[in-house]
């Protein structure tokens, strides 16, 4: 079976790095939305626990009750809860929510400073903590999120100076309604990246982490390694003669004899059918036609075949972005810690 390996050293680098940026390791936020960016949910909260993470941000309750374990405080981006959980915070996502929480639910308020996705508009704010405070929610933390932070963007610019009017008003708000003093985050990694002085609460962290954040040169990323690479067994072997033709389509024809085995992954594994055709792995060897549902051809007669160590390369053949490629690997193949 296809099988993925995820490399603790390449992470704890990761984890350096990013820590050596934001100053203390408490202040990282790790995103483990959709299943760790298909790293693999539970091997990586293990895995950050035992770094050091105190914090993690997910996409819905059920990924928060199965790390809830591993870390002090979830943050959930999109769920309106039942009840409220003294380690869970959920996300404002828009103003005509917020009578929809529990009372005493910890809540933290997105606000939207120019990406116009989620988040309340920056006018509405006042309205927001009016109603937070009448529904007697307990708000944490005000956030935005950048749409522009790995380019070279003045959207990115424009943000950040909308977030530091949001934070003034929002102070301002927190002690006129006679709230907790609040929290503020606005980093992604390429924001974080970005940022010099960086004294915000938190950064919330996904594909940094994972070493496959990709930025122009300019911006001097630090060099992160990519934690996750998949490998497929051969279920097959055969020699072609010249001319003949492999897979559906019959979109290769052998130049010359050659070898041809098929390996157990396939586009419904998430190895992406874009790939098809063109895809050479790491070590220089060729995919041979189209990519099938359950499986591949490569000029190849090894028994394992390193598929892809770097989800950013495969990006390039896909035509997408890494987190595509990372994210599309289903939750069934096998996760290995190495
Ligand atoms: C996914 C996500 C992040 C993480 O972004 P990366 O680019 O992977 O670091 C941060 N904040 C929010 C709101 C997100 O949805």
């Amino acid at each position: 079976m296809a099988y993925i390996t995820l490399n603790k050293k390449h992470f704890f680098h990761n984890l350096d790095i990013i820590t050596n940026q934001t100053k203390s390791k408490d202040k990282i936020a790790l995103v483990l939305k959709d299943n760790a960016y298909g790293h693999g949910l539970l091997e990586i909260a293990f895995m950050a626990k035992e770094y050091g993470i105190k914090k993690a941000v997910v996409r819905c309750e059920v990924e928060a009750q199965m790390v809830k374990g591993y870390f002090d405080t979830i943050l959930v981006l999109a769920h309106i809860p039942q009840k409220a959980d003294a380690k869970i915070s959920y996300t404002i996502n828009d103003i005509t929510t917020i009578k929809e929480f529990p009372k005493h639910t910890k809540v933290q308020l997105k606000v939207d400073t120019g990406m116009n996705r989620n988040g309340i508009e920056m006018d509405e704010m006042e309205e927001a903590f009016v109603q937070i405070a009448l529904y007697e929610l307990s708000l944490e933390a005000v956030f935005t999120h950048h749409s522009s932070a790995d380019e070279f963007s003045d959207t990115f610019t424009m943000q950040k100076q909308n977030f530091h009017k949001v934070k003034q008003h929002a102070r301002v708000l927190a002690q006129k309604y006679k709230m907790q003093e609040l929290a503020f985050h606005s980093c992604n990694s390429a924001a974080l990246f970005r940022t010099e002085d960086f004294d915000e609460d938190m950064a919330r962290i996904g594909i940094g982490a994972y070493g496959c954040l990709v930025m122009p040169q300019e911006f001097d990323i630090p060099p992160l390694k990519p934690v996750l690479s998949l490998y497929a067994n051969k279920l097959s072997t055969r020699v072609l003669q010249e001319d003949e033709c492999v897979g559906y389509s019959a979109t290769y024809q052998a130049k010359s004899v050659c070898c041809v085995s098929n390996y157990d992954v396939g586009y419904a594994d998430g190895f992406m059918r874009s790939c098809s055709n063109h895809y050479v792995t790491p070590e220089g060897v060729d995919i041979a036609g189209r990519i099938s549902m359950d499986n591949s051809s490569f000029l190849s007669d090894a028994e394992e075949l390193l598929i892809f160590n770097d989800a950013k390369e495969v990006a390039k053949f896909a035509d997408t972005i890494a987190y595509e490629v990372l994210t599309s690997l289903k939750n069934y193949i096998t996760r290995k810690i190495v």
